[in-house]
């Protein structure tokens, strides 16, 4: 698909939905795509990017924004802590805060570097073992916590379980940041962002419609 179709498409999930147009930032998720494809969409004037590896936007975002001054990059996957101090120094958000001693450590890191990307707390709402994220129950409270240390927590963050309706997923997602007073929503990818829009998604991550398949050859 084209961007300008992913475009048209989530403008309409946003009519359908009596959502104003332009309320969710499409995230082009560019982890593991050859550069002649992120340097393509950048070309087209497309500005916000996703990739979940500290290492792997190193290599390649510090060039993209000699060109591309405004381009902006959110960390979407998880974060170790040895890694806290250059994601602070590289991305504009960071997806996945989903532990207190991730959350002292970006406190401490923001502290030192004077620079304070976003932030979205991960929710584990499928109670999945191997899944990062702090489960539903335990929300409100490292919710608390994080705002408690000056996170600068815009909202909340869900990668639901692969074989389940995600919508179900989208729907406890927006309940907890609702009652938590919180207005951001990360969910949908290429395969669901249209049923995340039309449950309030304010960020959709969406990689492979966009640039094709991964190759992790
Ligand atoms: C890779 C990834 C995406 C994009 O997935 P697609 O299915 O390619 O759209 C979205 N969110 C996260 C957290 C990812 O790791």
């Amino acid at each position: 698909m084209s961007l300008s179709e992913i475009t048209s498409r989530i403008h309409a999930a946003e009519t359908a939905a009596g959502r104003t147009i332009g309320s969710t930032q499409l995230i082009a998720v560019s982890k593991v795509q050859p550069n002649e494809r992120v340097a393509t969409v950048l070309a087209e004037g497309h500005r916000l990017f996703g990739e979940n590896k500290v290492q792997e936007a190193e290599g390649k975002w510090p060039m993209f924004r000699e060109t591309y001054a405004d381009a902006q990059v959110h960390l979407i996957g998880p974060l170790q802590t040895n890694k806290v101090k250059n994601a602070v120094a590289l991305f504009d958000a960071i997806h996945a805060v989903d532990r207190p001693k991730l959350a002292q450590k970006l406190a401490a890191e923001i502290q030192a570097q004077g620079r304070s990307p976003d932030m979205f707390i991960q929710v584990n709402t499928g109670e999945e073992e191997q899944k990062a994220g702090v489960i539903p129950a335990d929300a409100d409270q490292f919710i608390a916590d994080c705002l408690a240390l000056d996170l600068p927590i815009k909202g909340l963050m869900v990668i639901p379980p692969v074989d389940e309706e995600p919508s179900l997923h989208f729907a406890l997602l927006r309940k907890i940041a609702l009652r938590n007073g919180l207005t951001g929503l990360s969910m949908g990818m290429s395969s669901d962002f249209e049923r995340a829009v039309a449950l309030g998604a304010t960020h959709v991550r969406v990689g492979s419609a966009i640039f094709g398949e991964r190759d992790y050859s």
